[in-house]
């Protein structure tokens, strides 16, 4: 049940998650988020003063608690690149009202951060792979780096128990579908879900088509028809992956499947981006500025009052317009407000 102090949008949705982007730089230029066409040295990132500091991100995200915010996810860009994160973790795991504290990354910094991480408070994390062989894997990540590395990263994370960890793929039409099958098989009775995502068409920069989306009806299809498979019911309102269960008892998948079957109605998201804007939807075209008010010593009736006023504006459901085959809007890039 709501609290009487959840506020709602103006489709009767409450704030319930919030993504906090801790920086727009990665070190990894996946494709479809980060092409190295568009991201390359001559790039600008943001300049540190831009970039909200801990101490300001921990504000934000006591306000939006207060008004209905449970869960709690750091990303990115690739959130271990920042600096000392694990104090931001320190930072957040104190928050009275925050029940879950993830954080989701490409996890090739992984294994050396895990025991900090864990140590800090971090619940959980989901990795980031969209191929189990290095020659896929690389031709997505344009960085060298190779599947290993993120094996590691996982298992680390597993020794310290931020486990079981859930897991990311992207498929591209023609560049990674033979991962489904791979993922599936490696991870079957790991107590690993592997969920799989439709290449959505956030910013500009990847070129999208939808050709290039393999729908996740397909997915479930190649998977099921090595693995039987059922579907599994949501287990809350705002659950993005529809959920299917290995027949033989060999743990589940999820497939987000946000082109081809729109989830707006449950859209209970709020994303922060690195550099202090408010972003009620993942395909928004501007953020609301809370950096300006935090830093010009707002006290906190007035941080909430502007969340408020932006949370029960929110009209968003792109998805669903997408559908309708609406007007070309401009985006904002994913690696900004971190997925
Ligand atoms: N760097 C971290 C990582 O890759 O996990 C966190 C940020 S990344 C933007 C968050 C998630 O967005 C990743 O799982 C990534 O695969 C996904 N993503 C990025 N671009 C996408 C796209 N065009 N379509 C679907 N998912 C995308
Ligand atoms: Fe980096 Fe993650 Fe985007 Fe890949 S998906 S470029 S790892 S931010
Ligand atoms: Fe939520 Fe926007 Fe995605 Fe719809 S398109 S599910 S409103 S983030």
């Amino acid at each position: 049940m709501p609290s009487p102090l959840t506020v709602l949008d103006s489709l009767g949705r409450p704030m319930r998650d919030l993504r906090v982007s801790v920086t727009d730089r990665c070190n990894f230029r996946c494709g479809y988020c980060m092409p190295r066409e568009a991201f390359g040295p001559d790039h600008a990132f943001l300049p540190r003063e831009e970039i909200l500091t801990f101490e300001e991100i921990e504000r934000v995200v006591r306000a939006t608690v207060d008004l209905g915010i449970r869960k709690v996810r750091l990303t990115g860009g690739e959130p271990l690149v920042r600096r000392n994160l694990e104090a931001l973790v320190a930072m957040l795991a104190t928050v009275d009202g925050v029940e879950d504290l993830t954080l989701t990354t490409n996890a090739s910094l992984l294994a050396g951060k895990a025991q900090a991480l864990a140590d800090a408070g971090l619940h959980r994390v989901t990795v980031s792979l969209d191929a189990l062989d290095d020659a896929t894997f690389m031709r997505m990540n344009d960085a060298r780096v190779p599947v290993q590395r993120v094996l590691d990263g996982i298992a680390a994370a597993e020794a310290v128990g931020l486990g079981p960890v859930k897991l990311n793929a992207v498929i591209r039409r023609g560049i990674n579908e033979h991962a489904v099958v791979d993922l599936a098989e490696h991870f079957r009775g790991t107590g690993t879900t592997v969920r799989f995502i439709e290449y959505m068409d956030v910013g500009h920069s990847n070129g999208w088509r939808m050709d290039d989306v393999v729908p996740a009806e397909e997915i479930v299809a190649a998977i099921d028809a090595r693995w039987p498979l059922e579907a599994v019911d949501r287990d809350y309102r705002g659950e993005v992956a529809r959920r299917y269960r290995y027949r033989d008892g060999a743990g589940e998948i999820g497939v987000i499947s946000s082109v081809s079957q729109p989830f707006c109605g449950d859209c209970t998201r709020a994303r922060l981006s690195a550099d202090g804007r408010v972003f009620t939807c993942l395909f928004a075209t501007a953020g609301h500025d809370v950096r300006t008010l935090v830093r010009s010593g707002a006290d906190d009736a007035a941080l909430a009052d502007a969340l408020r006023a932006i949370w029960t504006g929110r009209a968003d459901r792109y998805s669903e317009l997408r559908s309708l085959e609406t007007v070309e809007l401009p985006k904002v890039e994913m690696s900004f407000i971190g997925g």
